[in-house]
């Protein structure tokens, strides 16, 4: 078993975030040093460290993230948006549990 990660202790609520979205599959909250006016990171509840772990069993789960981010998007009425994957140390991954950055200039609703 390998170190929980910071992103392990939001899901279990032992750190504070703010939670965006949460359904069985998926949490999505604030990123705390945005690089947008929208950051969001989508995780999902079934771990994996990371893109460069995806096996064909798991292979549903970075796509299952973008589903969640591009039907919260439209939900919140955000048009435009970009989603990226930090892969491994050298592709400035920072945190070891797969998670879909979502990066917008545009605003969550008020109350989000
Ligand atoms: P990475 O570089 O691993 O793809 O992205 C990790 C992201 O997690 C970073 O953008 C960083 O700002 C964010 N982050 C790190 N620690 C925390 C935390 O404790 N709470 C929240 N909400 N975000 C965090």
């Amino acid at each position: 078993m390998t170190e929980p990660t910071i992103f392990h202790k939001i899901l279990s609520n032992e750190i504070p975030a703010a939670v965006v979205y949460e359904d069985d599959e998926v949490l999505a909250f604030k990123d705390i040093h945005p690089k947008a006016t929208t950051h969001l990171l989508f995780i999902p509840k079934h771990f994996i460290a990371s893109i460069a772990d995806v096996t064909p069993e798991t292979a549903h789960l970075p796509g299952m993230l973008i589903l969640k981010a591009q039907k919260f998007a439209a939900e919140q009425g955000i048009a435009g948006y970009k989603l990226t994957f930090h892969v491994g140390e050298g592709g400035g991954q920072e945190v070891m549990y797969l998670h879909l950055h979502f990066l917008s200039e545009e605003t969550l609703k008020a109350g989000k």
